[in-house]
């Protein structure tokens, strides 16, 4: 996402260790969200780079909503919210998928997706990769295209880029 993307990260960040569980290195981007000039700069350099390629952005529960809604906001464009299972009324469209321990389901509102739309896919971090996967999936069965999975931090160890194959990744910064 270029190094003025990453330089904000890089300097609005909050390692948390063993959160939510231990052995986990939590990367808290919720300091970025506090700076304003630095928030405000963020969405700006994203809808720099989407203005014009896409007309919906998907964020995915819950700090994906947190970048998803401003960038839609300042394109102009709709956002899609791509929630935890029962959270969002019906009629909607759901998928399973692998978590660390046991499952997880991701659901959208399939009206909430029009059909044919150029759609990317924004969250802070990709760990395992199952999470965007599944929000790539559900809006490929609701008839929309996935332009590009965005992310602001990778954790390279984990793999999570294979697990989304020939979808388009793009992330500003990657770390161990
Ligand atoms: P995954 O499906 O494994 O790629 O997990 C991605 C989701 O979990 C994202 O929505 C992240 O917000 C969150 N997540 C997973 N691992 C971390 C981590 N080490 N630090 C911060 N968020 C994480």
């Amino acid at each position: 996402l270029g190094v003025e993307i990453a330089a904000l990260v890089e300097e609005n960040l909050r390692l948390v260790p063993d959160f939510p569980m231990q052995g986990v290195l939590f990367r808290d981007i919720t300091p970025l969200f506090a700076n304003g000039p630095a928030f405000a700069e963020l969405v700006a350099l994203l809808a720099n780079r989407y203005a014009g390629k896409i007309d919906m952005v998907a964020g995915l529960e819950s700090r994906g909503f947190i970048l998803a809604a401003p960038l839609a906001a300042e394109l102009g464009i709709g956002m899609i919210a791509i929630r935890k299972a029962g959270k969002l009324p019906g009629p909607v469209v759901g998928v399973d998928y692998a978590l660390e321990y046991g499952t997880g389901r991701l659901e959208v509102q399939p009206a909430s997706v029009p059909k044919d739309s150029r759609v990317l896919v924004l969250d802070d971090v990709l760990a395992t990769g199952g999470t965007a996967k599944a929000a790539c999936d559900l809006l490929s069965q609701c008839g929309a295209h996935v332009v590009e999975v965005a992310v602001l931090m990778e954790l390279i160890d984990l793999k999570g880029k294979d697990k989304l194959a020939e979808i388009p990744f793009v992330t500003a910064v990657q770390v161990r």
